[in-house]
């Protein structure tokens, strides 16, 4: 070893990881709040940057870093950090995908939400009106429901849906025959999907592929009266087209737990979270005791095995 490992914790994460990495006896400051200016600063002073999703990594930062060894994301998204750039500068990238039940806990949280209006019916009980029966709501069972990135979370997300009666078809870059076998889903292809499913929900990652890969012309092959619930990332949606769709009664409801900035920065994100239709969460997906005690223990692990490798 060449002294003690120095961590900046850059984003917000559990006091967990914080303990676990000094017992691990790093060196850790903890700044959730720091400033894009600081960082470029400072940032040569660390082995290790511990970010969220907040903390862009971009090739300017991982420059400017020039002691950095391990890049540590607390959660499974990286789209927030240049891995080309990562991997040019020799920099390690870590994460944990401790959160994956918690996100597919989630999704078929707001798929009840949404086919109950549960969210509606509860603002309307607490403003004193007793509406039973108002809008009648419809049961998942039954339901053909499309999973698109049939990764950790998603394949979690199709057993859940299996359980509830579902029929779940699902559509995934890679060959997911057998994994779709194994959970009782359908492969699909994106086409069939869409036209076929009365709820979608999107679990790929962020990438130049990914982005607004659900636009216009998805948006118009979906079922009318279909629902889409979003909980991988806010611009693998085109969020105005998605207002577009639910204002001509093409979507009957959306659940999105994420949006293309956070917090909501254009104005149509701003309507498109006050739209009556939609069911809106602040990024909450990974927000569980579990999910974080898990991510904490993994990264804390993970970050002290690319360490030792680095440095013995
Ligand atoms: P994963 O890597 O296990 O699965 C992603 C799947 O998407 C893979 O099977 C991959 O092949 C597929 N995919 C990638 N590009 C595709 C494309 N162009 N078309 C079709 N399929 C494609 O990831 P995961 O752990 O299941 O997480 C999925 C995403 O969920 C993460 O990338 C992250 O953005 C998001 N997430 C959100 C929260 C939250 O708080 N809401 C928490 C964790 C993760």
């Amino acid at each position: 070893m060449f002294g003690v490992p120095s961590v900046l914790v850059a984003d917000p994460v559990d006091s967990l990881l914080l303990r676990l990495l000094s017992e691990r006896g790093f060196e850790v400051e903890y700044r959730p709040k720091v400033s894009r200016e600081e960082l470029l600063r400072e940032a040569h002073r660390f082995d290790v940057l511990v970010v969220r999703s907040r903390t862009r990594v971009d090739s300017e930062l991982l420059k400017a870093a020039t002691s950095l060894k391990v890049v540590a994301r607390a959660g499974a998204g990286l789209d927030n950090i240049d891995l080309e750039a990562a991997r040019r500068l020799g920099v390690k990238v870590v994460y944990s995908a401790g959160a994956s039940q918690s996100v597919a806990e989630l999704t078929i949280g707001l798929l009840v939400a949404a086919f109950r209006m549960i969210p509606l019916y509860d603002r309307l009980v607490k403003l004193g009106e007793w509406p039973k029966g108002r809008y009648p709501g419809r049961e998942l069972a039954g339901k053909t429901l499309g999973v698109i990135g049939f990764g950790r979370i998603g394949s979690r997300v199709a057993k859940l849906a299996k359980a509830l009666g579902m029929h779940v078809l699902a559509y995934d870059k890679r060959d997911i025959a057998g994994e779709a076998r194994e959970a009782g889903a359908e492969p699909s292809s994106l086409s069939y999907l869409l036209s076929e499913s009365h709820a979608i929900t999107l679990h790929v990652p962020l990438t130049r592929e990914t982005y607004r890969m659900i636009s216009w012309r998805e948006l118009e092959a979906m079922r009318d009266g279909a629902v889409l619930v979003n909980t991988s990332r806010g611009a693998v949606v085109d969020g105005r087209a998605l207002l577009s769709a639910l204002n001509s009664g093409k979507l009957a409801a959306a659940a999105v737990d994420v949006l293309e900035h956070e917090p909501p920065k254009e104005s149509w994100e701003k309507e498109l979270i006050a739209h009556p239709k939609v069911i809106a969460t602040p990024h909450i997906g990974a927000e569980t005791s579990e999910a974080r005690r898990r991510i904490a223990a993994e990264l804390a692990e993970a970050i002290a095995r690319e360490l030792g490798d680095e440095l013995g």
